[in-house]
């Protein structure tokens, strides 16, 4: 299932990055915490109730205003536009209505996607004064919020979500499902050389969407007899002999073929090193939780300085993907893609796992024997057994009480007791605490 996509859009100042704050900042948003990786991140994954969607800043690309009068939109915030099945359209309550607003109302309209007008920044104002003049804009009911107090946002995404369908239950049974494998990367890397290099003339689309940008190719792929579903983002179909390229490398493409995924391969280039790009695409695997594979490839033709050069630039940049094998590989010659498929293979066997109540008590018990949880507020929390909630990723849900007063760093000690327990390599796995039964 395509996961809905809203975009956030309006003039500077409106609030748009506070709103896009406080919906990607989830409960179990890992990403959020990571240093450097929040600053310019205009596309992030939020949750509401149990339906996850992507929602995209628009405020980061080109300025919209050109020496006080808004000229064109930025191609960017319309090409976000055209991919999203909702547009949040921010104004200013505060400010009032701006001649700015007017032409972006224009703009919106032309784009004929679902609109929903909202006036920030009305914390203690009372809401209808608030909203009125914003009528004028003929967008609809003007919704009264506040970014940056909360007020009025789940609502907001809700009504942006409505037509919707809450996520159907993954099929869990791990029996004869066949693993569907995301390559992904910044444009360049190398993507549609190894997908090639994996299919060869044997190429074949299993199933082909619309051909709008943000859709990927799906293709079927069988090695050492085990059969695959490759979601290819490079953006290289083949219709019969035709070779069309649509690459234009979209965001949203690339997080909704992780999010369909099983398993994200993610492919970096050995020769330019990791860029904030680079670190974005890992964040937004981390978010979705899908298990993941690093291929570092054109290793082929580099000179021993230069691979010592990108192993400390992986160590560095990419430290938060430690759960992750890392694969030096050639796409071009075909190298090291073997291993790299056991990889994929592992990945996706731990994402999966079935792990057992008793199996994760008893792991549970040794570990808070080893450690206890810290006494916090002069209670020491008590953890009594612990089951699995889910998997792809795999979460764990330790049940207690008092688990309130369980600090991060215990949550990431017990993570990493059960990882290795259960040698769950190659996926994130999630630990949340249950409070009573
Ligand atoms: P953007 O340029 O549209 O991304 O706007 P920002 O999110 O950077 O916000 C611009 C300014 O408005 C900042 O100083 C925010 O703190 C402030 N702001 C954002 N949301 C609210 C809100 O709900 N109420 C108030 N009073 N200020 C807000
Ligand atoms: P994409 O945009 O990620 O799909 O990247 P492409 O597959 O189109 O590759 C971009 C460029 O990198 C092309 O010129 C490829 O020939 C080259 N390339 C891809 N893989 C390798 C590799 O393993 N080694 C070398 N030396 N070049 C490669």
């Amino acid at each position: 299932m395509m996961l809905p996509t809203i975009v956030l859009v309006g003039r500077p100042n409106v609030g748009k990055s506070t709103l896009f704050n406080r919906l990607t900042k989830t409960r179990d948003a890992l990403v959020a915490d990571l240093p450097g990786l929040t600053r310019d991140r205009h596309y992030g994954r939020g949750v509401v109730g149990s339906k996850p969607y992507l929602v995209v800043d628009t405020g980061g690309f080109e300025p919209l205003v050109d020496s006080g009068i808004l000229k064109e939109m930025a191609r960017q915030t319309l090409l976000a536009i055209d991919e999203a099945d909702v547009v949040i359209f921010l104004v200013d309550g505060r400010n009032g209505l701006a001649p700015q607003d007017k032409v972006i109302a224009e703009r919106l309209r032309k784009s004929q996607r679902p609109i929903l007008l909202a006036v920030n920044k009305t914390e203690g104002m009372q809401r209808a004064i608030a909203s009125a003049e914003f009528h004028e804009l003929g967008l609809g009911h003007p919704l009264s919020i506040s970014s940056a107090h909360g007020e009025g946002v789940r609502d907001l995404v809700e009504l942006a979500l409505e037509n919707f369908p809450e996520p159907g239950e993954e099929e869990e049974s791990q029996g004869n499902q066949v693993p569907k494998v995301a390559i992904v990367g910044r444009p360049n890397v190398g993507k549609s050389t190894l997908v090639n290099a994996l299919l060869g003339e044997e190429r074949v689309i299993a199933f082909d969407q619309p051909g709008t940008t943000r859709d990927s190719i799906y293709l079927d792929l069988e090695r050492n007899g085990k059969r695959y579903t490759i979601i290819d983002t490079a953006g290289v179909r083949r219709r019969g002999k035709v070779f069309e390229a649509v690459e234009k490398f979209s965001v949203i493409k690339t997080m909704q073929a992780i999010e369909e995924a099983n398993v994200a391969i993610l492919v970096v280039d050995a020769q330019e090193g990791i860029t904030e790009q680079d670190a974005h695409v890992s964040a937004y695997i981390l978010d979705s939780g899908r298990a993941l594979v690093v291929a570092v490839n054109k290793w082929d033709g580099l000179e021993d300085d230069k691979r010592e050069w990108i192993k400390r630039e992986i160590d560095r940049k990419l430290q938060f993907l430690d759960f992750a094998k890392f694969h030096y590989i050639s796409a071009l010659r075909k190298k090291g893609l073997g291993e790299l498929f056991h990889s994929v293979d592992a990945a996706y066997k731990a994402a999966m796992a079935k792990l057992s109540t008793p199996q994760l008590t008893r792991v549970l018990e040794d570990a808070t024997m080893q450690h206890q949880p810290p006494i916090s507020k002069g209670i020491r929390p008590k953890l009594r057994y612990a089951h699995q909630g889910g998997s792809n990723p795999p979460i764990v849900v330790i049940h207690g009480n008092h688990v309130d007063g369980i600090k991060e760093s215990y949550r990431r000690y017990l993570a990493g007791v059960f990882r290795k327990a259960f040698q769950l390599t190659g996926t994130p796995l999630r630990v949340q605490f249950n409070q009573g039964h």
